[in-house]
């Protein structure tokens, strides 16, 4: 007996599935991008990380010093190898070998650079931005300081509302991370938030990009792909 895909019985079942799914995720990712464009900012929907990656390069001025957050979303679309091979100055606390010194130098970083990378947690149907943070150099950047920020955010942070993107960091977001990091804190051994009261407890500041504020220039691109946490 065969096993190849196109001998299951379901095959054309299967992927016509696939392609259902991707039609719902899009459906969604279109419209949170026209939602945040109504609310000033410079939003686009994009079927694929490849397709991320191209916009995002498209956007950064040549020799722009590059502030990057802490987000696994940013390190998927591969650009930072790519502008660190162009010249570009990157400022990115993830390095290996860094000090404690080093890393805080790199988070105030973040609030002058020329370019700032990052993911939200949450983006809404609303078409607002939602983001917890530990420390704050993420959502601080997010909201003043570098002539442009750049989100990027998979579809799978869409949600309808506030409420369900305060849920998702809760509820999907900070586990995931706070696990990833190896922090001491609850829901990174069960997966369940039980609002503690940890020292190392990440959920700190939480700020919510409602429109985009005067003084900035936000880009969110939206891809149709299942991205970071
Ligand atoms: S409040 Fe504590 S338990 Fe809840 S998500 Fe944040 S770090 Fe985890």
């Amino acid at each position: 007996m065969g096993n190849s895909d196109n001998e299951n019985p379901y095959f054309a079942r299967l992927q016509n599935a696939k392609k259902t799914r991707k039609w719902l995720l899009e459906q969604r990712g279109q419209k949170a991008a026209e939602a945040l464009k109504k609310n000033a900012f410079d939003a686009l929907y994009v079927d694929s990380l490849e397709a991320a990656r191209t916009e995002i390069l498209n956007r950064i001025p040549k020799g722009a010093k590059i502030g990057v957050g802490g987000s696994m979303t940013i390190r998927q679309t591969g650009v930072l190898d790519t502008l660190e091979k162009q010249g570009n100055v990157i400022y990115d606390h993830w390095k290996p070998g860094l000090s404690d010194e080093d890393v805080l130098k790199i988070r105030k970083a973040h609030l002058t650079c020329d370019v700032f990378l990052t993911s939200a947690n949450a983006v809404t149907l609303e078409g607002a931005l939602v983001s917890t943070d530990g420390i704050g150099n993420r959502v601080g950047a997010m909201t003043f300081g570098p002539n442009m920020v750049i989100v990027v955010a998979g579809v799978n942070k869409v949600v309808n509302d506030r409420e369900s993107a305060f849920r998702r960091i809760k509820e999907v977001a900070t586990p995931q991370v706070v696990r990833d990091m190896g922090l001491e804190v609850p829901c990174a051994v069960t997966g369940f938030c039980v609002d503690c009261n940890a020292p190392m407890r990440a959920c700190r500041v939480t700020v919510i990009l409602e429109r985009k504020p005067f003084l900035s220039d936000i880009h969110v691109l939206i891809v149709g792909e299942d991205l970071g946490f």
